[in-house]
């Protein structure tokens, strides 16, 4: 194949760096297992190598034993999981990306206000599980603009929020559809769909008409990564290819192929991808926006790090460490913060 064009931003967004390096820091400050309450991340790559960890990821909060470390998963967990997890674990992390806890604050307060809630997002994902479990009587599913027709009439006000990681276009028609149906829908003043999603589907458009194919990085459970397939698609791409690795390319790529990367896929994926696919004439990266945004770890691991290292400190008799823990967490890199364990 000859060129390929190369999607920027693309990988690893804000809340996938920020969940990984807090599992990597239980990971080193306890004995394995430390469980896992759902994928950290939809990853294959990463979960397995959480997995080469010691990390046990469970989809019940009863299967972790009583008194083990747990970590919560960043796509958001149901405040009954929440109160589960902290009755039984010893120390509960939870790596709920803050967008996700947003919606989730705003399904909450229109829900005790009285609002019928309609939450656009897709059927058992874990996320719109999560976010749904807040006010499952206020609230209303759809996934389509047929769903919003089929909707009930509803009395009393209504508020429309959404699953973080849609497509740009799937949200629109189903926001203008229910703008239609409940003249006075609350919206809030952002929509819910994350920086994140709409900057790599940006990216993906542009370079969407330039090329033959278009590879996508990252896994089948991904909600942002389909989102990605789905954009591609509509743009016209004349190819959409959906990979876990690098070895799922098919032999036959031509001309120039589009690369880009799920939120939740690292960007050592990427780099095999680019070396399997070695085009002629190289790579060309195309920029359409930076991404500064930086998500501290959780408050919880913040009081556990400072625990740990006031206690090794009191331990040989220093005096507590002026530095505080974690103060260069922005500059460590979540690839590099996992390429610092060694597998048990
Ligand atoms: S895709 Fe968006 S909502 Fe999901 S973890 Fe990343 S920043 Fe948070």
């Amino acid at each position: 194949m000859e060129r390929v064009v190369l999607a920027r931003p693309r990988g690893f967004c804000a809340g996938v760096e920020m969940a990984i390096k807090a599992l990597a820091w239980m990971c080193r400050l306890f004995e394995p297992p430390v469980y896992c309450y759902h994928e950290i991340v939809h990853n294959q790559l990463v979960v397995d190598r959480f997995r080469e960890l010691g990390v046990v990821f469970v989809d019940d909060v009863a299967e972790v034993p009583e008194g083990a470390p747990l970590m919560l998963s960043a796509h958001g967990s149901a405040p009954e999981v929440v109160a589960d997890a902290r009755d039984r674990a010893s120390v509960v992390v939870n790596a709920v990306c803050p967008l996700v806890t947003k919606v989730h604050h705003e399904m909450k307060v229109r829900a005790n206000k009285g609002y019928t809630v309609i939450y656009v997002g897709h059927a058992g994902h874990e996320e719109a599980i999560g976010t749904m479990a807040v006010a499952p009587k206020a609230v209303r599913l759809v996934e389509s603009e047929a769903e919003v027709d089929a909707l009930d009439d509803i009395e009393g006000e209504v508020a429309l929020l959404a699953q973080t990681t849609l497509s740009h276009d799937e949200w629109s028609g189903i926001m203008e559809r229910a703008r239609d149906r409940f003249p006075g829908l609350w919206m809030p003043g952002r929509a819910d769909l994350c920086f994140a999603t709409t900057n790599r589907q940006a990216a993906l458009k542009a370079i969407a008409g330039r090329v033959d194919a278009m590879v996508v990085i990252g896994s089948a459970n991904s909600s942002n990564t389909v989102a990605l397939e789905k954009v591609a698609r509509a743009a016209g791409c004349p190819a959409v290819l959906r990979v876990d690795s690098a070895a799922e390319l098919p032999e036959d790529l031509f001309g120039t192929v589009g690369v880009t990367a799920g939120a939740s896929a690292p960007e050592e994926l990427v780099r095999q991808v680019l070396a399997r696919l070695h085009p002629r004439s190289g790579v060309e990266e195309v920029h359409v926006v930076d991404e500064e945004e930086y998500f501290p770890p959780p408050r919880e691991l913040r009081d556990l790090v400072r625990a740990v290292a006031t206690a090794a400190s009191a331990a040989v008799g220093a005096p507590p460490s002026a530095t505080q823990p974690l103060a260069d967490d922005r500059e460590m890199g979540a690839t590099e913060a996992l390429d610092a364990l060694a597998p048990i």
